[in-house]
C-alpha cells in the first residue's frame, strides 16, 4: 500500500469513474436512530459545503459515483445537490444505482430469496422486543439493516438459521448490521455501472474504509483505503479518518489542475 501523495498523473490518465464511499469516507460517520410501534427517526451528518464544492469541480473531469448501504432516497438528500450531470448514486450496497433519471436494479430477487428476507426481519423484530441492543431497521427496500448498540450475535445466528444455502452475507460496521445476497454487493454494482457507461473496469477508481466496501475497492482499477487497518488496497490516505473522501479529493484537483 502506498500514500495517496504518490499517485501519479500517468497513473490517472486511464481513469473515468471515481467511486467513493459515504460514511465516514465523504461524510462523518454517526447515525441516530429511533424506532418505535407508529415513528421511526433517522438523522445522519450531511456532504459539507466544502467538499460540495470541490465536487463539482471535479466532476467536470470525472464521473462521480456514491456508493452505500443507505436507500438512494436517503441518498439523494445528502449527494442531491450534484445530481444529474457526471454523477450516480449507488443505494442498499450496490442494489440499485440511479442516474441519467431512472433506477436501476442490479438483479431481481426470487420469490424465494424474499421470502427468507422477510423471515429473518421478522425474526429480527421479535428479538428486538427483548433485546435493547437493537435500536430499529433503517428504512430500505431490500437491503436489511438494524442498527444497535453493540454486536448482537443473535441476529447473525438468526441469518444463519434462514440462510440455508449460504447466500447472505451479514456485516457489522461498528452501528448497524448489514443483511442482502453476497452476489449484490458494491464491486459487482461497480462493474455494472461501467458497463452501462460503455467502459472498462480498469477505468474506475473506489474508495472506502470497511468490509462492505472490499469487493469494490478490490475489483477497481485503482482501490484506496482512509482506513488501512481495516480494509487493505493500492493506496491509503493519511489524515482524520472520517474526511479520507476529502483528502483523495484534494490530490486529485491537484493533479488534474
Ligand atoms: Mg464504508
Amino acid at each position: 500500500m502506498k500514500p495517496i501523495s504518490e499517485l501519479t498523473s500517468e497513473e490517472l490518465k486511464n481513469i473515468k469513474i471515481i467511486c467513493f464511499d459515504c460514511d465516514g469516507v465523504t461524510v462523518e460517520r454517526g447515525t441516530e436512530i429511533e424506532e418505535t410501534e407508529d415513528s421511526l427517526t433517522v438523522k445522519t451528518h450531511v456532504l459539507s459545503e466544502s467538499l460540495l464544492n470541490k465536487m463539482i469541480l471535479l466532476k467536470k473531469r470525472f464521473h462521480l459515483t456514491f456508493s452505500s448501504g443507505r436507500s438512494l432516497l436517503y441518498l439523494e438528500r445528502m449527494y442531491g445537490k450534484l445530481l444529474w450531470e457526471n454523477v450516480s448514486l449507488q443505494g442498499e450496497n450496490g442494489i440499485f444505482i440511479l442516474i441519467d433519471g431512472q433506477v436501476i436494479q442490479q438483479e431481481k430477487f426470487t420469490p424465494e430469496l424474499l421470502n427468507k428476507i422477510q423471515q429473518m426481519k421478522e425474526a429480527i423484530r421479535q428479538l428486538a422486543k427483548t433485546n435493547k441492543d437493537i435500536r430499529g431497521f433503517e428504512p430500505k427496500q431490500f437491503l436489511i439493516t438494524p442498527h444497535c448498540w453493540k454486536a448482537v450475535p443473535e441476529i447473525e445466528e438468526i441469518v444463519k438459521k434462514y440462510d440455508t444455502n449460504n447466500e447472505f452475507y451479514c456485516w457489522w460496521n461498528g452501528e448497524a448490521y448489514d443483511i442482502a445476497p453476497k452476489n449484490l454487493n458494491k464491486g459487482t454494482s461497480l462493474i455494472k455501472l461501467t458497463e452501462y457507461l460503455g467502459l472498462n473496469i480498469n477505468q474506475t477508481m473506489a474508495i472506502g474504509n470497511g468490509l462492505n466496501d472490499k469487493d469494490m475497492v478490490t475489483v477497481a482499477g485503482i482501490g484506496v483505503s482512509t482506513d488501512p487497518k481495516e480494509l487493505e488496497a493500492d493506496y491509503f490516505t493519511l489524515g482524520k479518518l472520517d474526511l479520507g473522501g476529502e483528502e483523495l479529493v484534494d490530490r486529485l484537483l491537484e493533479i488534474i489542475k
